[in-house]
């Protein structure tokens, strides 16, 4: 079976549920939902409280966010990883003191409030912050509501299709095979995604040749019947990547990740519009406006928010509308197994164009392991939302703990 655009095109089809339809189909249900800048319509946003202070948890590539409102409700979010004690400094520094004492039923104005008054510090650690804000509230009203952000977002939990994400380029071919092979046998997994080109590597591969003999010997490995995803993480130039697009063809690959570098929307844009293999983009983005202009000018197939990255789950939903309006597909960027694997749980259980899978890492990482419980595990191929009030997770005492504390806190 070959994967071409045209059956792409054919199966997300389904998928165009524009934000005015999302509203009307949400008319006549309860009226204590309220509408969400993106369109969605969300239950518990109840008024009336104030938020009086934010903590941030620092330890190694993680800082956990606590919210507390006046009433003595709580709710914990995730900054994004890596270089975590400089976001939580941004936390403290930027974006709490537009939060304080705010009522947490704004959320879409406390969002644009942080961004637009840090408009000359634009994106990526304000957006990185500003996501452990986001997430600690949206757990507020799930817990406040004792129910699961996704069934706020009026979704399900239910058991999501996991793709086994590999990390690594420093692999070579047959073991690459041979690891996805166990883990299709062991957890059940019906798709892997595998790394080939090198990062923003100027047309270079990994080693030479890797490519070529990586991509032949995994579909031969895995068989025909599993999902074949890559990612280029910004390796090439059109040439080049339509080059590799037709290699890629002939193997059967359903997705072709970031095939240049990021930032070059028309470059994407010319090898989308050049191959049949669906292309993948966007979890780098964290600029709306940039997010409009990627789906208008459909410079990728299928996109890929990143939660953590964008800004936390309000602001991921306004992209997943945005493509939802485009007809496209939504199979978000969720590289590690913190809460960013959880928050897109929730948000893939929500909405109506959620692609067909999950980003799983199939990466032992040591720095996720005792976060929080209960850990996420994939059976066959399949990893649950967690279904308890809020994110459905408990952050661990001793983790927090054991972390460096600042606090933010209403004067
Ligand atoms: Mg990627």
């Amino acid at each position: 079976m070959k994967n071409s655009r045209r059956d792409f095109l054919k199966a997300v089809a389904v998928l165009g549920v524009t934000s005015s339809q999302l509203a009307k189909a949400e008319k006549g249900r309860a009226q204590s939902r309220s509408r969400l800048k993106s369109g969605h319509k969300v239950i518990g946003m109840k008024r009336g409280l104030k938020i009086k202070s934010i903590e941030t948890f620092t330890r190694g590539n993680v800082s956990m966010v606590r919210i507390r409102t006046d009433d003595g409700a709580e709710g914990y979010g995730q900054i994004s990883t890596y270089d975590a004690d400089i976001s939580a400094m941004i936390m403290h520094r930027k974006i709490a003191r537009h939060a304080l004492g705010k009522d947490p039923a704004d959320i879409d104005a406390i969002v644009d409030r942080c961004i637009e008054a840090n408009y000359k510090y634009p994106w990526s650690y304000v957006c990185r912050a500003l996501a452990g804000l986001d997430t600690a509230l949206w757990d507020l009203y799930g817990k406040r509501e004792k129910r699961s952000v996704c069934e706020l977002l009026g979704g399900k939990p239910r058991p999501i299709r996991a793709y086994g994400s590999s990390m690594r380029r420093d692999i070579k071919p047959a073991d690459e095979a041979n690891r996805l092979v166990r883990l299709r046998d062991t957890k059940g997994f019906r798709a892997f995604k595998i790394r080939i080109g090198k990062v923003c590597g100027h047309d270079e591969d990994q080693w030479p040749g890797r490519t070529e003999a990586l991509v032949p010997a995994v579909r031969k490995a895995i068989g025909d019947d599993v999902s074949l995803l890559v990612d280029a993480n910004s390796c090439y130039t059109p040439p080049r990547a339509i080059e590799v697009g037709r290699m890629l063809e002939d193997n059967n690959v359903c997705h072709l990740e970031e095939p240049c570098p990021y930032w070059e929307l028309e470059w994407t844009a010319r090898v989308t519009a050049a191959i049949n293999v669906p292309v993948a983009g966007g979890e780098q983005d964290n600029d709306l406006a940039q997010w409009r202009r990627m789906i208008r000018m459909r410079a990728v197939d299928i996109v890929q928010p990143d939660i953590c990255y964008v800004g936390g789950l309000t602001r991921a939903l306004r992209v997943a509308a945005m493509a939802a309006e485009a007809k496209m597909p939504v199979v978000p960027h969720s590289a590690n197994l913190a809460m960013v694997t959880v928050f897109t749980l929730h948000l893939l259980g929500a909405i109506p164009n959620a692609g067909p899978h999950l980003e799983f890492s199939i990466e032992p990482a040591n720095w996720t392991k005792d976060l929080y419980h209960p850990a996420l595990e994939v059976r066959d191929g399949r990893v649950a939302i967690p279904d308890g009030p809020g994110w459905g997770v408990t952050v661990n005492p001793k983790w927090l703990a054991a972390a460096k504390r600042d606090i933010s806190e209403r004067g």
